[in-house]
């Protein structure tokens, strides 16, 4: 915690560090540059990342634990150097530029505020490094504190505040000295979940009003969906997607991308025929399934074949057109707006099917015997073996 202390009194003891802006709206605010990184000479925390970033984008990394996102992020501030490539800022290399020059406003899960301050001199103090003129700070101090809604806290302790408000006061801090980009670091991860709901609102509403780039890191997909511009999906150190969220979810780029944003049910395969477009695969389970060729796979081929729990339908068993199964409910649980089902295909695992509670008929039981459609546009086929684990649940950090 102090390391991390120090860390931020390090970068705030700036003087005047901004970057000069002096290139043209087309050029990126921020590129990273075939970056990779090495902590011990032997694997990629990061590996080739291309990445930029538009002013006033929403740009989020999501992926699981260890996929390299810290890392990225770390680099970017100057707290990590990459082992290779180059990271530039307005068009201009700053991999040798000092994290308190980068002109970075910071926002981690541990709060890091100074303990010793009250809550006004935490958020006066990249400015105090700055050596602005004390009758601006206040100015300075009381609109910030306005916008993250702790007016009238100024005198409070950290201690004295709330996880929530704790975390107000570090976007304050980051917001006060007008910088050029904004990283933050699962800052909502030690909170509740409805208060990380609202937080996750007042950020996004913060960063349109000001128009702020911010480059924001999470584990968590519902968070990233809601709050992003755009996406980038990482994993063992690689950014394997980046769109916009509804592109994420509607068109995975890969197997892993379609397992990790959303839920989606998985199954291993064989390519029997492909026209191209579309392809019809011998599952493992004996099934034929034909859904949509990404990227490209051969008659003979390994896949895996993906389709989304909302997009199976059901009825009582006995129809079979193409894509059309029988299969027994293991399990239904009542979600309100849904009915969750766990449906047996043997010898291809279970299939999740979300069934809107309008359409879902009363008498569902436990052991009925229902067939399964979706319609091949929905069925996604993916080649080589899925990276992602079979189970439908994903795993989260800790
Ligand atoms: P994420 O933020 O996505 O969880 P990280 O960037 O923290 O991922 O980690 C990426 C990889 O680098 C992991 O394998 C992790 O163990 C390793 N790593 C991260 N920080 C260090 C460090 N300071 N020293 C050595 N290895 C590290
Ligand atoms: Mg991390």
């Amino acid at each position: 915690m102090s390391a991390v202390v120090d860390m931020m009194a390090a970068r705030f003891g700036a003087k005047d560090g901004a970057l000069a802006a002096t290139t043209s709206v087309d050029t990126p605010l921020v590129e990273f540059r075939d970056v990779s990184k090495t902590y011990d000479g032997r694997s990629l925390a990061v590996a080739k990342m291309d990445c930029s970033v538009r002013r006033g984008e929403f740009l989020t990394f999501l992926g699981p634990s260890g996929s390299g996102k810290t890392t990225s992020l770390m680099m970017l501030a100057g707290f990590e150097a990459p082992t290779s490539g180059d990271i530039l800022i307005n068009g201009k290399s700053i991999v040798h530029t000092p994290p308190y020059r980068r002109n970075m406003g910071v926002v981690f899960q541990n709060y890091a505020l100074f303990p010793h301050m009250t809550v006004a001199e935490n958020i006066a103090f990249p400015l105090r490094a700055r050596r602005q003129p004390r009758a601006s700070i206040q100015g300075r101090v009381e609109h910030v504190l306005r916008l993250v809604r702790l007016a009238g806290r100024d005198d409070r302790r950290p201690t004295e505040l709330s996880g929530g408000e704790q975390q107000r006061v570090a976007l304050a801090r980051a917001l006060v000295f007008s910088p050029d980009v904004i990283l933050m670091d699962e800052p909502l991860g030690a909170l509740d979940r409805q208060l990380r709901e609202r937080l996750q609102i007042e950020i996004k509403e913060i960063q349109r009003q000001l128009e702020l780039t911010v480059i924001y890191v999470t584990h968590d997909q519902t968070e990233a969906l809601a709050m992003s511009d755009q996406i980038a999906v990482f994993n063992n150190g690689a950014i394997q997607q980046r769109a916009t969220p509804q592109t994420l979810y509607e068109e995975p780029c890969n197997a892993f991308v379609a397992q990790f944003i959303g839920e989606n049910n998985s199954l291993n395969g064989v390519v029997s025929e492909n026209d191209g477009m579309y392809c019809t695969v011998r599952t493992d389970g004996g099934r034929s399934m034909r859904g949509r060729l990404v990227g490209e796979a051969r008659p003979g081929a390994r896949v895996t074949v993906t389709v989304r729990p909302e997009r199976i339908a059901l009825w009582v068993a006995g129809d079979s057109n193409s894509n059309t199964f029988s299969a027994r409910v293991r399990e239904a649980t009542y979600l309100g707006d849904h009915m969750r089902l766990r449906m047996r295909l043997d010898g291809d695992g279970d299939a999740i099917v979300k069934l809107p509670i309008a359409t879902a008929s009363s008498n569902l039981a436990v052991g009925q015997e229902m067939s399964l459609t979706f319609n091949a546009d929905a069925c996604r086929v993916f080649s080589g073996p899925k990276s992602a684990p079979r189970d439908t649940e994903k795993t989260t950090e800790p």
